[in-house]
């Protein structure tokens, strides 16, 4: 199971280890998190569907971050040690933004509450009238800190990016975030598959190149709903974790104890959810 490099840092999900001055290796675990803690009871194959997921996106994000003079950091999912084969990513090593940097199409989730107060989302105002899951009339970029381990994300409007990166950067950060989002949801749609929002992550090369790193357009990082039962009013059934959050919720967990196992029905309705979401959009079965 170990793998036989220095360890960087283990997020709740996944481990990162040094694999070279320039290098990463990163580790998706087969952990879940919600509510930010870690479930006691793993989800089969999750590591090995978001790595391919992840690299899957990569491939199909490189026209629209060429675009803009980027790229991202996959190196190589198949030069990785065999026993973290399948679920590893080396990567080029960057000097993360310390900036989330989210895209919304849809109304869900924090958005719906913040837009149900103000509104708008951050500094961008929308029409009214819309509901838990409508479409906004075009994607916006709410993006938010990186918290601290143990702590929450924060929501910050465009002038903190600004202040946290430059006024260029961070123009860019936004051009490029709703460009990939587009791009991505385009490609979901085609899939049946309705990308409601999604976080990227982006980090600089020592020679300044904007570089896309991290996970990305998975289920940990994005909400996905299937297209035929979308029905703006009401939560969407999706294919990431919101499943499992209504279980803990129905579970009667107080979201601050040690959380629950997960019965095994749960468990492999969740694994099914995540092999789903990976075979109808790449169109490739998962094995
Ligand atoms: P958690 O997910 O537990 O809240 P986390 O986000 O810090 O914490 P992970 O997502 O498991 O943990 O780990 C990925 C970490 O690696 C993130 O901090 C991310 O910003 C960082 N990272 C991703 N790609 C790169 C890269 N190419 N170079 C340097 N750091 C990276
Ligand atoms: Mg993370």
């Amino acid at each position: 199971m170990s793998v036989d490099l220095p360890l960087v840092a283990r997020g709740k999900v996944r481990e990162i280890y040094d694999a070279g001055s320039d290098r990463l290796l990163l580790v998706a675990s087969d952990r879940i998190s919600a509510y930010d803690h870690v479930l006691p009871t793993p989800i089969p194959d999750k590591g090995r569907v978001l790595t391919a997921l992840s690299v899957w996106w990569f491939e199909q994000l490189t026209p629209v971050l060429a675009s803009f003079g980027a790229s991202h950091h996959l190196v190589s999912a198949a030069d990785v040690p065999a026993s973290v084969a399948g679920r590893a990513m080396l990567v080029r090593r960057l000097e993360m933004l310390p900036v989330e940097c989210v895209a919304r199409g849809y109304l869900s989730g924090s958005g719906t509450v913040e837009y149900s107060t103000t509104g708008s989302i951050r500094d961008v105002a929308l029409p009214a009238g819309l509901v838990e899951g409508s479409r906004l009339p075009s994607p916006v970029f709410t993006p938010s800190t990186k918290a601290e381990v143990g702590e929450h994300d924060e929501a910050i409007d465009f002038t903190a990016v600004v202040a946290a990166v430059g006024a260029s950067r961070a123009s860019e950060l936004r051009e490029l975030t709703v460009a990939l989002y587009r791009r991505g949801a385009e490609i979901a749609e085609g899939a049946g598959i309705i990308l409601a929002d999604t976080k990227f992550e982006f980090g600089v090369t020592p020679d300044g190149g904007l570089v896309l790193g991290d996970e990305v357009l998975t289920p940990d990082s994005s909400r996905f709903w299937p297209a035929v039962t979308w029905s703006p009013g009401a939560p969407q059934p999706s294919f990431d974790k919101q499943y499992v959050r209504d279980w803990l919720t129905s579970s009667g967990w107080d979201r601050v104890s040690p959380p629950p196992e997960l019965p095994s029905d749960v468990v492999e309705a969740t694994r099914d959810r995540y092999v789903t979401a990976y075979e109808q959009l790449t169109g490739q079965r998962f094995a």
